[in-house]
């Protein structure tokens, strides 16, 4: 019997893209189902602008070890909800306990998203994080619980699962209470390499347009060196707050496997590195930083690599959230 046949409903009055997926009110596997939370996995199937959804036959149908549906729904490429189940689905085993999550039957306490990215060299598309906080937030909502009722399987997990890869969970779970608050005023703001005024680099950054991934006309190049050369992206903050923070560069073999982001925070800056020999042409999370307000240097590229390859500064996002 469906236990939660709102779900599309939600997801839709969220702004949410749903797919329904056949007899999805009476998919479910036996057992009892009263779910207080929401579990994020990855599915480890690799997935792409052109197969979006890899995993989908598997999470409806289970495979030979563990009969489906295997989730609520399954997140793809472009963030569209492929919604499977209303009902107790295979995909939280035993949780251990996790926050407000007690021990005990995961599979009756949570709802699970599956989202479609292997999670090994594959991180989750901005359009994917993005469904999935929103989805997260009104499902929360919906349920009567709190941000700390959005978990990840891994903190659930007894096994030793892994997922969701490439995700801090202390970010997700700020992200879907600013949701839940109606935060996220929108704002966003793109400063790419040669935005005027807002983009500086020295004489060493070379320029190209050697790669078709390249955000705008061209982009920026330096050789790694254990000295300070960064080159800097200037943004007008509107208010001190949360801001994702995005980066864009066009990948190549020959690219820098460890460059490094620094973003200047309100608690001094922090660095997050990337592999630029990979996921190049789109926009990649860097993370969701508290910025300050005021029209300053915000992000930068360092060349302060320990890896060989040169690094690419392109263009650079950020979002209120
Ligand atoms: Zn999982």
């Amino acid at each position: 019997m469906a236990t939660i046949p709102w779900l599309v409903d939600v997801l839709r009055a969220a702004g949410i893209q749903v797919v329904v997926e056949g007899d999805w009110l009476n998919r479910g596997r036996p057992g009892s189902f009263d779910p207080i939370g929401v579990l994020w996995h990855h599915t480890a199937a690799t997935s792409s602008a052109t197969n979006p959804h890899p995993a989908l036959n598997i999470c409806i149908n289970g495979r030979s070890d563990l009969p489906g549906p295997l989730c609520q729904a399954l997140v793809d490429y472009h963030g569209v909800f492929h919604v499977i189940s209303a009902g107790r689905c295979n995909h939280a085993g035993v949780s251990g306990g996790s926050g407000p999550i007690p021990a005990g039957d995961g599979n009756t306490l949570m709802i699970g998203w599956e989202i479609d990215y292997n999670g090994v060299d594959q991180r989750m598309t901005t359009a994917q994080y993005d469904a999935a906080v929103a989805a997260t937030a009104a499902v929360l909502t919906r349920l009567g619980r709190d941000s700390s009722h959005a978990r990840g399987h891994r903190e659930t997990s007894t096994t030793g699962k892994i997922d969701p890869s490439f995700i801090d969970l202390d970010v997700m779970r700020s992200d879907v209470a600013a949701k839940m608050a109606g935060g996220g005023g929108g704002w966003t703001s793109i400063v790419d390499n040669a935005t005027a005024g807002r983009f500086t680099a020295s004489a060493n950054w070379g320029v190209s347009t050697y790669s078709g991934q390249r955000y705008g006309a061209d982009y920026r190049y330096a050789d790694p060196v254990a000295a300070s050369d960064a080159a800097w992206y200037r943004f007008a903050v509107p208010r001190t707050g949360n801001y994702r923070v995005e980066a864009w560069w066009p990948a190549n073999s020959g690219y820098n496997a460890a460059t490094p982001y620094v973003v200047a925070t309100t608690t001094g800056n922090r660095t997050v590195y990337v592999d630029q020999r990979a996921t190049g042409g789109q926009w990649r999370t860097l993370g969701t930083f508290t910025l300050p307000a005021g029209d300053a240097n915000r992000v930068a590229v360092s060349r302060w690599s320990s890896a060989a390859g040169l690094v690419i500064a392109d263009a650079v996002r950020l979002t209120e959230v």
